[in-house]
């Protein structure tokens, strides 16, 4: 019987932390090799989940594990170690407290070059909120997933695992793969694709800056700032870019290693900084050094945080200093002013160790505002707890109730309305429309739900449109020999329906329509500069009420008695029915 168990402390050892790969992950396919972490965020105390790249999730695949449930807590520090099919809890004490590239390196040493692994960071280990679990270079990033790992002790998981693939139809999936390669060859060879190929992700810098408006600067207040996209713009990028990496069977290489020529920095690399993390870096704080970026990325890492919540961290600290609310004495003498980056990066490392400021703002910002007081909650830009990603809301409104709406908060990898730029499906939005987005949310949150069920990248999908559902659909026929995945239009009811059971989740702990809502600032304090300049979001609750009437929840935001029956999800009306109103 469905029903959910009694709210727990998401740092408790009660809390469960799911680690899967897809069924199509190790195979020929292409974007489907990604890894997902699923838990009770410890930032946001809601349902949680985020997908990690690079080889991980194939050697999970080939070791023989679809799923692994980790619940309890080691009496110390341990790692796991699965070998075909095999696994065991090893000691950690000779990593415990290492960056993630100390970790890399022991293991590798002990496991040999074949091993491919996850693990935590120092950060983790003293419990900041915002901590990913890091696998390489690339990360489960949001909402704390890292943070749960360590929490129970568990510091890598290390993997050895030969090639493997089981497939019920290997001549129609191969079919289906050789399909798919074609098209993502054809679009690779396009105008767009070279020019994204150059660049990654930090073209979108240039481009929403300058077409949308919608980079927020100064902890979300301007629409604009000097050095913007000069210095922090994709050329300034491509100028360091070393190579070209990405995940285990993706030909698109979405990933751009990056290295500093020169100056006091020279030398340091990241994988990165994608879009998010070099806006992270820069927005929030108002500093302009491309190299201040590279090295932020670079320490968040290592050290294990989420870039997105620590540059807004970061960012609040400024503007709370600003405003006086902060002084030199709550700062250990720091002075943050906008557009220093010394004290940015002083801070990434105060956070990961809990020092001083950084160990308030380790808490996230909607606990720090709490703990600070003098009314810092004012300056706190979140959504459910989660730190905002580099999209201004007042200038791309669909993006903005995406994140009031959204079960895990102000997460940028889920529901983007693409609709605001450019796709036609299932239409164009206007991003200044006041209201009438309701429809095209859920069709992204329900899409993306769907994608993320199958462990397909949701970026080389729904960003840069290299597949879409229908061939899903078929993939998972062919790989699983399960008829009714084949149908496109299942894959929507079932996106919808895990949609309606992660917001069944989110009830129980005490999440409801106050929840989706935006940080007062968007509300009512016009966004100052940019071609934006004067924006606000003026009907939030017109937004709210058209999702809600086509998801078939009541005006509190509780999926009807009706909704649960079509979704087969009648056994959670027990839990969620005192909240209907
Ligand atoms: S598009 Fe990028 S993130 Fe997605 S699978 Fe390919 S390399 Fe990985």
């Amino acid at each position: 019987m469905m029903r959910f168990r009694q709210v727990i402390d998401p740092l408790s050892p009660e809390n469960k932390l799911l680690l899967a790969t897809g069924p199509m992950s190790g195979t020929s396919a292409q974007s489907f090799s990604k890894w997902i972490a699923v838990t009770k965020s410890p930032l946001t105390g809601t349902f949680s989940r985020s997908l990690g790249g690079g080889d991980f999730g194939a050697w999970l695949k080939w070791a023989g594990f679809a799923l692994i449930i980790f619940e309890g807590r080691a009496a110390q520090p341990v790692y796991l170690h699965i070998t075909d099919g095999k696994y065991e809890i090893r000691d950690a004490d000779a990593i415990w407290g290492k960056t993630t590239s100390q970790t890399h390196a022991y293991l590798k040493k002990e496991h040999g070059p074949k091993a491919r692994m996850v693990y935590v960071g120092p950060a983790a280990e003293k419990l900041v909120r915002f901590s990913p679990i890091i696998s390489g270079r690339r990360a489960a990033g949001r909402g704390g997933m890292g943070t749960v790992m360590a929490s129970k002790n568990l510091k890598a998981i290390v993997i050895e695992a030969n090639r493997s693939e089981t497939l019920a139809n290997p001549a129609e999936f191969k079919r289906l793969v050789r399909q798919q390669i074609k098209g993502y060859k054809e679009t690779m060879d396009g105008v767009v694709f070279q020019e994204f190929r150059k660049h990654g992700t930090v073209m979108g810098l240039d481009w929403f800056y300058s077409n949308f408006g919608s980079i927020p600067m100064k902890n979300h207040r301007f629409g604009e700032l000097e050095g913007w996209p000069e210095n922090i713009g994709m050329w300034p990028y491509a100028e360091v870019t070393e190579k070209h990496v990405g995940c285990y069977g993706c030909m698109i290489k979405c990933g751009k290693v990056r290295r500093i020529p020169s100056g006091p920095y020279a030398g340091i690399s990241s994988e990165g900084p994608q879009l998010e993390t070099a806006w992270a870096f820069s927005g929030p704080t108002g500093c302009t050094s491309r190299d201040a970026t590279i090295v932020a990325s670079h320490r968040c890492d290592e050290l294990g945080l989420d870039t997105i919540s620590t540059g807004n961290t970061i960012g609040f600290a400024y503007e709370l200093f600003e405003k006086g609310i902060l002084t030199t004495k709550d700062t250990d003498g720091l002075v943050l002013n906008y557009g220093d980056h010394e004290p940015m990066l002083e801070l990434i490392e105060k956070i990961a160790r809990r020092e001083g400021l950084g160990n308030i703002l380790a808490e996230g910002v909607k606990r720090a505002a709490s703990h600070i007081g003098k009314g810092a909650e004012e300056y706190a830009m979140h959504v459910k707890g989660l730190e905002m990603p580099g999209y201004d809301p007042r200038a791309r409104k669909g993006m903005g109730m995406n994140w009031a709406l959204g079960n895990m908060g102000a997460n940028h990898n889920y529901g983007w309305p693409q609709q605001e730029i450019h796709d036609p499906k299932p239409r164009l939005l206007d991003p200044v429309a006041d209201e009438g987005q309701g429809d095209v949310l859920k069709w992204n949150h329900d899409q993306t739900a769907a994608l993320e069920l199958a462990v397909a990248c949701y970026f080389s999908s729904h960003h840069l449109q290299f597949f879409d559902l229908g061939l899903v659909a078929k993939m998972l026929e062919a790989a699983l020999g399960v008829p009714r995945f084949g149908s496109e239009d299942y894959l929507w009811y079932v996106g919808d329906k895990v949609y309606n059971l992660e917001r069944c989740f989110n009830i129980r702990e005490g999440f409801d329509r106050k929840d989706d809502t935006l940080p007062k600032r968007f509300l009512t304090e016009p966004l100052r500069g940019g071609i934006r300049d004067g924006e606000v979001v003026r009907k939030p609750d017109a937004i709210l009420d058209q999702y809600y009437d086509v998801r078939g929840w009541d005006r509190n935001g509780i999926p009807t008695k009706e909704t649960l029956a079509r979704l087969g999800l009648e056994e959670l009306d027990r839990d969620i029915a005192r909240f209907r109103r």
